[in-house]
């Protein structure tokens, strides 16, 4: 490995996208991979060992539902043999008896937990499953009891934004370490339903104003992340912390991406883990290298003060919004395009709130 590039901190692994919830937000690609797609047991062991060779510290088991694989206490534990922090991403539905306490003995760090809505008719609605709210609650009672530390990720939109207070009241009621106030990243599923997910400026500073009081009086009690809402910021996120730089993820079939949407930039080809290696790919791979430091730059960001802060923003935002994964991300001040987010909140909140949604299906996109 050169100098110059350090090894990944962190990997995303998506082992399925099978999902009991069919989230109207869900940020993976519309194309989603049936079962008969997914590597294989000893696939997923194999690159995992790897991982660990290339100095991965921590890796997210997510999905879909994660616990949908029969072998994920077989992941775990290879991971807690080789020192490898891991984090169950989970929908919560649908796990069974006995499930946490086992993937807790082979070795589990973490467990964070979605909840689409504070009250059970949000999470229904948002994740088109009756009875999910009540197991969400019940998983995270399980995950608290077990000793695990518990994240409660609420995924926040149109449909969810006034419910803020009260995710705060559920994560403390909850016994949850963390809570995340994830303003909906318009990548997949959650960018077919733009429309129906966008929240208005009032809401979106009212929320805002929320939180800041929250995080300040809840310090040492329950520690809350804030993900800004792209479309109302002035600058953008370093997306993944910049591409292909701290992070990568690995979709079902073994693909390696630098984020969860790197898949709808056309002019990007990415790699199966099995084809190459894990490390070839972190060094070598042209998708990889395509945007990673500041040399790939146009103006503004090539002599902007803050390209080694956001990295120029989201690739996949550039790609969906400016129609060019090169260009500055349209969330930035600077971007020329800046202005085209104010219209596509305007043109989001001037249709109906009526739930015209598209929910997440596989094969039905
Ligand atoms: S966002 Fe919803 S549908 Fe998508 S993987 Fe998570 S729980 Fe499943
Ligand atoms: S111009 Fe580019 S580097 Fe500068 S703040 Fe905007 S996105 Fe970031």
């Amino acid at each position: 490995m050169s100098d110059a590039l350090l090894p990944p901190i962190g990997m995303l692994a998506e082992l399925t996208h099978r999902c009991p919830l069919q989230c109207v937000y869900c940020s993976n690609p519309l194309e989603l991979l049936k079962a008969d797609k997914e590597l294989s047991t000893e696939a997923w062991l194999a690159l995992f060992e790897e991982a660990a060779d290339l100095g991965v510290l921590q890796i997210h088991l997510s999905g879909g539902e994660p616990t949908l694989r029969p072998d994920l206490e077989q992941f775990v534990s290879c991971l807690a043999r080789r020192g490898v922090y891991t984090n169950l991403i989970t929908a919560g539905v649908g796990i069974a008896e006995g499930r946490i306490e086992r993937l807790r003995d082979a070795g589990l760090d973490h467990v964070q937990l979605s909840i689409q809505g504070a009250h059970a008719p949000t999470t229904e609605k948002i994740g088109n499953n009756r009875g999910a709210h009540e197991k969400k609650l019940e998983t995270a009672r399980r995950v608290v009891e077990l000793g695990l530390p518990l994240t409660i990720n609420a995924p926040i939109h149109r449909h969810n934004i006034e419910e803020v207070p009260a995710f705060i009241d559920l994560a403390l009621s909850l016994g949850a370490e963390r809570l995340e106030i994830a303003n909906v990243q318009y990548a997949g599923w959650a960018l077919l339903n733009r429309n129906a997910l966008m929240p208005g400026r009032e809401a979106v500073e009212r929320q805002v104003e929320i939180v800041e009081e929250a995080q300040s009086r809840l310090r040492g009690i329950l520690a809350i992340d804030f993900v800004a809402p792209d479309y109302f910021a002035i600058y953008p996120k370093a997306c993944m912390g910049g591409w292909a730089r701290d992070a990568f993820m690995v979709a079902p079939d073994g693909t390696a991406l630098p984020c969860h949407a790197a898949g709808t930039i056309p002019t990007l080809h990415f790699e199966r883990f099995g084809d190459r290696s894990l490390t070839d790919i972190w060094v070598n791979s042209p998708a990889f290298n395509a945007f990673r430091g500041d040399g790939w730059m146009l103006e503004p960001c090539r002599s902007c003060e803050r390209r080694e802060v956001d990295w120029g923003g989201c690739r996949c935002q550039a790609m969906a919004i400016a129609g060019d994964a090169a260009a500055t991300d349209p969330a930035c001040i600077r971007s020329p395009l800046h202005s085209r987010m104010a219209t596509l909140i305007g043109e989001a909140n001037s249709v109906s709130d009526a739930d015209d949604f598209r929910y997440r299906r596989i094969g039905r996109a």
